[in-house]
């Protein structure tokens, strides 16, 4: 591995950049990441000292994702607080807080289920204003995570088992519910990333044998929780997409897919 330090660097660092960013890029570049410069300027500036950068280098490069290399993530605009054993929040499922922004503009109670770090949340709320926002996950490393990331909204955020985190007083009031469930089939976590298969919860990814068994159960059980006009949404894959939107349709609720090519994103739109 190319020297990290300046002194054993073989490119001069100016004084004003002290933390040389060539070793950085090969570094990266010889362990896989493709990223390799957008990553380098990434650790280059979460880093103070040479030594420090030594340190991300060294996580980065072990296949540490990147973003719980550097503490955070980059979603709607926000930095979100991520930390070991907390699914990442994918730029993906930005999608998902555009399509509930655009359903209820004026969303005033929301609640987002299966929250890992709170990112949609915490972008639903930074966007639509001043509401009600209560998030919940059933792993309570994701429930410590996501209390920093949706403190600024005020947002409370509940340990539980979907629905049953949720006090009942929300019952018949949410107008907006969002559920990035996981939604891999069981049998195609092997094929996902080293990055989300070796440091993601299995629990955030897995969503048994067709991948729809929390989505179903989500669909299910909202129609009880949403307001007269509420909608829930929740991410899904391509192919699952048909048995998702007909989970929602049995519900009762008025169903439609978004889909955005660009980053592969499909969401399932149901509204009460
Ligand atoms: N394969 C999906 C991803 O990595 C998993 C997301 C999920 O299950 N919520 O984005």
């Amino acid at each position: 591995m190319p020297a990290l330090s300046p002194a054993s660097s073989s490119s001069s660092p100016s004084p004003s950049s002290p933390l040389s960013r060539e070793p950085v890029v090969a570094a990266l570049r010889a362990a896989g990441c493709v990223f390799a410069e957008d990553e380098a300027e990434l650790l280059l500036s979460a880093a103070r000292t040479p030594t420090e950068l030594a340190a991300l280098v060294e996580r980065r490069v072990a296949g540490l994702p990147l973003e719980l290399v550097v503490g955070w993530a980059g979603f709607c605009g926000l930095r979100i607080a991520v930390e070991p054993g907390v699914f990442v929040p994918r730029r993906r499922t930005e999608f998902l807080v555009t399509q509930a922004l655009a359903q209820a503009p004026d969303a005033s109670v929301v609640v987002d289920l299966c929250c890992g770090s709170g990112a949609v949340g915490a972008a639903l709320a930074d966007r639509l204003g001043p509401v009600e926002l209560h998030a919940a996950d059933i792993d309570p490393a994701a429930v410590r995570c996501a209390r920093r990331n949706v403190a600024a909204a005020g947002g409370r955020v509940h340990t539980g088992d979907l629905f049953r985190a949720l006090p009942g007083e929300l019952r018949g009031r949410v107008d907006i519910l969002t559920a990035n469930v996981p939604y891999v089939p069981t049998g195609e976590i092997a094929l996902l990333p080293a990055e989300a298969r070796d440091h993601e919860p299995q629990a955030a990814l897995d969503g048994g044998a067709d991948g729809l068994d929390v989505l179903r159960r989500v669909a299910a059980e909202a129609p009880r929780w949403l307001a007269p006009g509420g909608c829930v949404l929740t991410e899904t894959g391509e192919h699952q997409a048909p048995a998702a939107v007909d989970a929602f349709a049995r519900a009762g609720l008025a169903t439609r897919l978004a889909v955005c090519e660009e980053s592969d994103a499909h969401v399932v739109i149901g509204v009460r």
